[in-house]
């Protein structure tokens, strides 16, 4: 190994704020929005030209229901329903489907097609409407200490390396960048959940029935030994959205990153030529969009003051200082292994590679829970005083990560750590030590459920 040494420079600090977050994907720009709305100063910076993360900028366009699994108590509200809110006005920014549309046993699993072109421009919105200062095409790079704290951030763009001083930091890049430079334990749960690259194709409507495709029971097409799912982009009766290769590796590493993006492709291509050869309106179809991103599902995971479990979640274990809730299964996929969906009333489904599902039961005892819940201490680091973590990196094992995965989830993950400095901002306290009474009336009052 060769290294350089590049020598001293004074970088310059281009703001100074009360909290900046570092990642903006809905749980990003919801944090700085819940900070913002209460009057706090606040910065965003995003690695790419556009908000909105794995949903935007890997074409992920479902959340799910914000109901628990009866669809009679809601359990989701705040930002994630402003959202759906602003969507609903705009002609053709979401569908919603009913749960009957649904061939799943338990219909929990898609309620809401986001049209994420159209989220782009919301997420700007609101970015702008709360008067946070945007930093887009910008990556963190370091955090700056000063006698051992967290003072900065250093960031870099077109325009150069620059610092962002800041009172309070809030992680949500999902792969922990801050929290693991600021020296917090790092984890993998073993076999990584696959990335997926997101292909939008026009022309869907044309396809006959071809023999070489298998359409499984959940109605998801396989293509080349890969289910994934298609679903159109809303108001479009031809753009088909996909979510179909595969690729197993540490996408937190640029290296294999890199060979993810181009073997993500090469998996869209293959599976274009295996439509374009079996169905005789195949080559009618047209690839029209790559997600600029490869989707990620997993990576690494940040070490906070209580890792929830998959016990936690499938048990719905109380905790005092929940503050989000969902009600969306366990859900691991494992390339060559079935995908389970371990569901909280006593039901588990397997599918395998090859499309056979299999149904079970996990539990018999009946007394089940309709929603799960977050802790706070599953986001609050153990002894930095000034950061926050939030989105997938949170503190969870392998099975709750299964569930906590999901945007609908990790959006409260973002609320809640914006809403945690804000209210350490205010009271001079450090964020181990709010007063979460407070703090949980202000989630309250920003619109977030409490239960
Ligand atoms: C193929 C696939 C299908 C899925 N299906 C669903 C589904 O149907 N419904 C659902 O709810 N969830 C689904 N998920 C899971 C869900 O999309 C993700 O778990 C979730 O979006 C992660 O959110 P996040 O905020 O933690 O991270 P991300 O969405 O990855 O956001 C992190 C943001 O941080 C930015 N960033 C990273 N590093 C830096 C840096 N150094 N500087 C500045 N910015 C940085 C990134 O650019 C990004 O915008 C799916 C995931 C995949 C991959």
């Amino acid at each position: 190994m060769r290294y350089i040494t590049e020598p001293a420079r004074d970088i310059k600090v281009i703001n100074d704020v009360d909290i900046v977050v570092l990642g903006g994907s809905c749980t990003g720009v919801f944090a700085a929005v819940r900070a913002a709305r209460l009057g706090a100063k606040v910065a965003i910076v995003e690695a790419a030209g556009a908000f909105g993360g794995t949903a935007t900028n890997s074409y992920v366009c479902i959340w799910h229901s914000l109901t628990d699994i009866t669809y009679k108590k809601q359990i989701i509200s705040g930002l994630t329903e402003e959202m759906i809110e602003r969507l609903k006005a705009v002609p053709n920014g979401l569908r919603i489907r009913p749960p009957k549309e649904n061939k799943w046993r338990a219909p929990h699993y898609s309620t809401y097609v986001l049209n994420t072109e159209e989220m782009k421009i919301e997420l700007d919105r609101m970015v702008i409407e709360a008067g946070i200062t945007p930093y887009l095409h910008t990556r963190y790079s370091a955090p700056y200490l000063e006698d051992g704290e967290l003072k900065a951030v250093i960031i870099e763009n077109r325009s150069g390396r620059f610092a962002i001083r800041a009172k309070y930091f809030i992680d949500a890049t999902a792969d922990g960048f801050l929290g693991a430079d600021m020296g917090m334990d790092v984890y993998y749960h073993g076999d990584l959940q696959p990335a997926t690259t997101g292909a939008r194709v026009a022309g869907w409507e044309k396809l006959t029935k071809p023999n070489n495709i298998l359409r499984t029971d959940e109605n998801r097409l396989r293509i080349g030994g890969r289910a994934g799912w298609e679903i159109n982009v809303p108001g479009t009766k031809n753009v088909s959205n996909w979510c179909k290769p595969q690729f197993v590796g540490d996408c937190s590493d640029a290296d294999i990153l890199t060979r993810a993006e181009i073997e993500g492709r090469r998996q869209v291509r293959e599976m274009m030529n295996i439509l374009r050869e079996s169905d005789p309106c195949g080559r009618e179809l047209s690839l029209v969009g790559l997600s600029p991103m490869i989707g990620i599902r997993e990576t690494r995971q940040l070490r906070c003051s209580y890792q929830i479990t998959g016990e936690d979640i499938c048990y719905g274990k109380h905790f005092d200082d929940a503050i989000g809730y969902c009600a969306y299964p366990v859900d691991v996929h494992i390339p060559q292994m079935p995908t389970t969906f371990r569901y909280l009333d006593g039901w588990e489904r397997h599918s395998t590679p090859s499309g056979e599902i299999e149904e079970v039961r996990w539990r018999e005892d009946g007394d089940y829970p309709t929603y799960w819940q977050i802790p706070f201490r599953s986001i609050l680091p153990e002894s930095i005083p000034n950061l926050m973590v939030c989105g997938r990196s949170i503190d969870s094992d392998r099975d709750a990560h299964g569930a906590l995965r999901v945007m609908i989830s990790l959006n409260q993950t973002g609320e809640a750590a914006g809403v945690a400095c804000y209210e350490a901002l205010t009271s001079g306290n450090v964020l181990q030590k709010i007063n979460f009474e407070s703090f949980r009336d202000k989630m309250k009052k920003g619109g977030s459920i409490i239960l």
